[in-house]
């Protein structure tokens, strides 16, 4: 019988953590002091330094160089992550994702009551 206490494979590495950075966003300041805002800009690029899946962390580290990190509300910094998950979404051949429910799917929860 397969334990399910192993080391995490790129899928459950990769779920846990968008589930972390959505959830940040989520929580991030509707307005940010600027010291909140260079923090959260030097996380994100200092996180893909060591994402542990070292191919995902070159792609990411590239797509940050094009899109610059923006960090300046809530909205702005959920919107920015939800375009960079899509980004590996359209990599991966999965389906993207409406940014504009973002915040109901990672904060609010949907409309329909149905997280209630
Ligand atoms: P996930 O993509 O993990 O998404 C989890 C949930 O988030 C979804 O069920 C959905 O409800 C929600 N969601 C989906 N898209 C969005 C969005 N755009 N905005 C907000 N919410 C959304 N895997 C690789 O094989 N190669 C890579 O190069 C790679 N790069 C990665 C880079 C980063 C920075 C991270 C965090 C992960 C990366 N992964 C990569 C892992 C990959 O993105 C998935 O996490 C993994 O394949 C599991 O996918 P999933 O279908 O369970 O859903």
């Amino acid at each position: 019988k397969k334990r399910t206490d192993c080391p995490a494979d790129s899928e459950t590495l990769g779920r846990s953590t968008w589930t972390l950075l959505h959830s940040i966003a989520a929580t991030y300041p509707r307005q940010p002091t600027s010291t909140q805002q260079t923090d959260l800009t030097s996380f994100i690029k200092l996180f893909s330094k060591f994402y542990p899946c070292w191919v995902c962390a070159e792609d990411f580290q590239a797509y940050i160089e094009r899109e610059k990190v923006k960090a300046g509300s809530r909205d702005e910094f959920g919107n920015w992550l939800c375009e960079a998950h899509n980004e590996v979404n359209r990599k991966l051949g999965k389906p993207e994702f409406d940014c504009k429910r973002w915040e109901e799917r990672w904060r609010t929860g949907w409309k329909d009551g149905s997280c209630d």
